[in-house]
């Protein structure tokens, strides 16, 4: 195509929705601007990266495209189209292998994301994208975009455009959601933004968390309707939060909103049953102390001790079949989700009926969004990058397709 002929494209948010769309769009053959409001590209990534990228997720597909709760049937169309397997490859093609760990996560075998990012602005340069940063939208002028540059203000009046502008957490690296109001005017539907993959506030006493704040309980099971899971988390000034915790929170955020309370049922001992701690609890010198009893008994020490002391400070001591009760069992009564702003991911954003199976914002024909700024959540493990890509993508063809038919 002579440049005269080529069609332009405004991507706004330079995240891994926005990259992605990018890349599929100049391939294509159009005219692809991406305006970012931070000074570089991809902040929430690279922070992502840092904590040992999970880059997709190699369980079974079905199962896979389950993991989006009620989103799940809307977004399958777009995973279809670019599946785990496709994210591996398409991260090799950036230079960046990638290996299953044993939770079936995915991981860059560099395990950060520095390396894919720095080949994926280059591939995207190579095939004429500009990245434009500092450039920050506004909200909508008259014809077209307002964005704040650094040389002032300007309006962009591209043939289509795409938001890829991302959900509300972590705000300090870019997706702030300013621009809810500013589609809410514009007749969009915006759902209210909530903390996805958060921890919880627990009112723990001052001696405990003065304690054992930062302290990591290790290999206890945590159950809750979203069902029981075994790993770590970490005992924080606030309450808990940390991996273990993350794939109950949509479940305990949302029973929270419904009930005004919600427990987290640890099992503190998860390698000895019920009977053998019962038994072995029974069989301790009853004029031991109460923690040696515990940490030769059942293994508990530390803060996994202080722990059961902290919940129920009338542990039946004496009682070996009700201490153990409680250690296979101990209810952590969690009082609120951590602020939106510290939380992995948000749910909430532009409705998904809100959008056309190509990703076009209805009340806005010729305005596309892809991204964690759609509707949807998911636990952490890969699903919420993969969802990023394939939304981002579909957005993508769908812009070209109606910028063939314009
Ligand atoms: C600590 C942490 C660890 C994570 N780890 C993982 C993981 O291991 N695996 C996984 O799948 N997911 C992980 N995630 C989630 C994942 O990073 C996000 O889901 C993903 O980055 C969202 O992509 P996006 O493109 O939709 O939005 P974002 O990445 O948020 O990008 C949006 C971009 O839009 C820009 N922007 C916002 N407003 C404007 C504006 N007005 N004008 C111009 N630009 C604007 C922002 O600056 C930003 O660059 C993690 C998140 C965090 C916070």
């Amino acid at each position: 195509m002579k440049p005269a002929e080529r069609k332009e494209v405004a991507i706004i948010g330079g995240g891994p929705a926005g990259l992605i769309a990018a890349e599929l769009l100049s391939a294509a053959g159009l005219a692809v601007t991406i305006y970012e409001a931070m000074p570089t590209a991809a902040r929430k990534f690279l922070l992502a990266g840092k904590s040992g990228l999970n880059i997709t997720h190699a369980e079974d597909y079905r199962r896979f495209t389950t993991r989006f709760g009620a989103a799940s049937d809307r977004l399958r169309p777009a995973l279809d189209a670019f599946m785990p397997d496709d994210v591996r490859a398409w991260a090799a093609g950036l230079g960046t292998e990638t290996f299953v760990g044993s939770s079936d996560r995915v991981f860059p075998k560099a395990m950060k994301a520095s390396p894919l990012l720095r080949a994926w602005l280059r591939r995207l340069e190579a095939q004429g994208v500009t990245l434009l940063t500092h450039h920050r939208w506004l909200g909508f002028a008259e014809d077209g975009y307002l964005l704040e540059t650094p040389e002032g203000q300007k309006i962009v009046q591209p043939d289509a455009a795409l938001l890829a502008l991302g959900g509300a957490s972590w705000p300090r690296l870019g997706s702030d959601a300013a621009w809810v109001p500013w589609l809410s005017e514009r007749g969009v539907d915006i759902r209210p933004f909530r903390p996805a993959n958060c921890g919880f506030d627990v009112a723990w006493s001052a001696a405990f968390f003065e304690r054992f704040a930062g302290e990591p309980l290790k290999s206890v099971i945590a159950s809750s309707e979203a069902g029981a899971f075994q790993g770590e988390f970490v005992v924080s000034r606030h309450g808990v939060e940390g991996s273990l915790i993350y794939p109950h929170a949509a479940a305990l955020r949302d029973r929270l909103e419904r009930d005004g309370k919600v427990f987290l049922t640890l099992d503190l001992a998860p390698g000895r049953s019920l009977d053998r701690l019962t038994r072995d609890l029974a069989r301790q010198d009853g004029k031991a102390s109460f923690s040696n009893r515990l940490r030769k008994a059942a293994g508990l020490e530390g803060v996994k001790a202080a722990l059961l002391r902290e919940l129920m400070p009338e542990a039946p001591k004496a009682d070996p079949a009700r201490l153990a009760a409680a250690i296979k069992a101990l209810p952590i009564p969690l009082l609120r989700p951590r602020p939106i702003a510290e939380a992995i991911s948000a749910a909430g954003g532009i409705g998904l009926d809100q959008i056309d199976d190509h990703y076009m914002l209805k009340a806005l024909p010729g305005l596309f969004a892809a991204g964690e700024m759609l509707d949807w959540e998911a636990p952490t493990g890969g699903y919420l990058l993969t969802a990023c890509l394939a939304t981002g993508r579909a957005a993508a063809r769908g812009i070209e397709g109606w910028l063939a038919r314009g």
